[in-house]
């Protein structure tokens, strides 16, 4: 891979799942989930100066989704389809040309990534991207199955480690999900070992 703090064409970010139940107060809130939302901010006024797409990822579940407990799933319900919890978090700064990618939409479809659940593989292609830099929630579910999703089909990733952060269901689960995104080939970055975009 080259240079992951130059950003370059064919590269684009991809936040993911950065939706108000995963916030401190939602239905399945991630611990300092909200710290994200600055950092990914500045990764988005980075991407949109350099000309380059950004997606955002987000669960898009039906009210009967197979992983809420109400269906002897493990989560709580989250992010049922047009409902407030599946809104963004308030003060995300996604441009009004971030590609929104809905993912596990149906009842029986539960993967944590928008390369199984969603279309993120064919809009990735179409829009030329061989690079993703990934960020958002939670590091040990979403960002976990779409990094190894995306290395598994050939992409370049940059996991951004400032921006996201676990929900840890058994401590210690965002450390071995970075390790583990790291050892199949992920390259860290945090957001001051960019170069500056003009
Ligand atoms: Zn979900």
């Amino acid at each position: 891979m080259t240079d992951v703090r130059q950003l370059r064409a064919g590269d684009a970010l991809v936040v993911v799942d950065v939706q108000r139940d995963f916030l401190p107060g939602g239905s399945l809130a991630v611990p300092r989930g909200a710290e994200v939302v600055p950092v990914l901010n500045r990764y988005i006024g980075d991407f949109v100066r350099a000309g380059l797409p950004v997606f955002a990822t987000r669960d898009w579940h039906p009210a009967d989704h197979r992983s809420f407990r109400t269906r002897g799933g493990p989560w709580p319900p989250h992010c049922v389809q047009g409902s407030d919890g599946a809104r963004y978090a308030p003060g995300l700064a996604l441009p009004d040309s971030a590609e929104i990618v809905s993912k596990d939409v149906e009842p029986d479809q539960d993967t944590y990534s928008g390369f199984q659940g969603g279309d993120l593989d064919a809009r990735l292609s179409a829009a030329g991207v061989r690079r993703v830099f990934v960020g958002g929630l939670a590091t040990d579910y979403c960002v976990l199955h779409t990094v190894t999703d995306a290395l598994a089909r050939g992409y370049e990733v940059v996991l951004l480690r400032d921006a996201v952060r676990p929900v840890e269901v058994v401590p210690g689960d965002g450390a071995r999900a970075e390790a583990e995104m790291l050892r199949r080939g992920a390259r860290p970055i945090e957001h001051h070992m960019l170069a500056p975009s003009r």
